[in-house]
């Protein structure tokens, strides 16, 4: 099993590409919408197949991509621009990149780009920034929060996720963000809460559905208390 592609709703495909170099899922995620398709992420260089394999899937190719969406510059989120020939690609200033990306940083702290709303959040990297795509209430949150290299949940790729969330209850109670972190951490959760998300898509394995407003909740009192 190299990679797994599901619809998370309507509109969007997520693809989480295994990448047994770094033992972890990692995801890029694919929007329809009346302007074109949307890419949200891209995994590693060398994940291009995967890419092109799950554009197929779906009926598309590269080229449908007129925008690409990029949380953070790290290579598992980078690597497949050079693909997306067509795309207006996009990630915060603050971020470094590799030179031959073409990715544009030009996002601001906050602010709209076509159907989707962002924040920078700041922390994992400097000009970590979360989008939401408010049609369908889907947050998208990078490495902000993600389920690195855990297995996905009973319940699929898309689902509710307890077991996630459990683990990242745990680990956040067990100082899993340096204390030094915790205001900023604290403060991108608040952000994430505030769009009130239906659905939360992650950088690296499950996609959460559904409660997400007790989630959030539940991190920030434990993050609060910590402080
Ligand atoms: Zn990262
Ligand atoms: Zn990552």
């Amino acid at each position: 099993m190299d990679y797994l592609l599901e619809q998370v709703n309507d509109q969007i495909d997520v693809l989480a590409v295994w990448d047994a170099e770094w033992n972890t899922y990692t995801n890029a995620y694919f929007i329809q919408e009346d302007a074109g398709l949307t890419v949200v992420d891209s995994c590693k260089e060398g994940h291009l197949e995967f890419l092109r394999h799950s554009l197929n899937k779906i009926g598309k190719t590269a080229d449908d991509v007129k925008l690409m969406l990029v949380t953070h510059g790290h290579e598992d989120h980078v690597g497949g621009a050079p693909l997306f020939t067509k795309a207006r690609k996009v990630i915060h200033a603050d971020e470094t990149l590799p030179a031959e990306s073409f990715i544009s940083g030009e996002l601001l702290d906050r602010g709209t780009i076509g159907d989707y709303e962002y924040t920078r959040v700041g922390y994992h990297s400097p000009g970590s920034v979360i989008f939401f795509h408010r049609p369908t209430r889907t947050l998208f949150t990078g490495d902000f929060l993600c389920f690195f290299g855990d297995p996905l949940s009973d319940g699929g790729l898309v689902s509710k996720g307890e077991e996630l969330r459990q683990a990242w209850i745990e680990f956040l109670q067990c100082g899993g963000v340096a204390k030094v972190d915790l205001p900023v951490f604290l403060n991108g959760l608040r952000m994430m809460k505030e769009y009130d998300p239906d659905v939360m898509c992650t950088g690296h394995g499950g996609v959460l559905v559904g409660d997400l407003d007790v989630f959030l909740e539940e991190l920030i009192t434990i993050g609060d208390a910590d402080k």
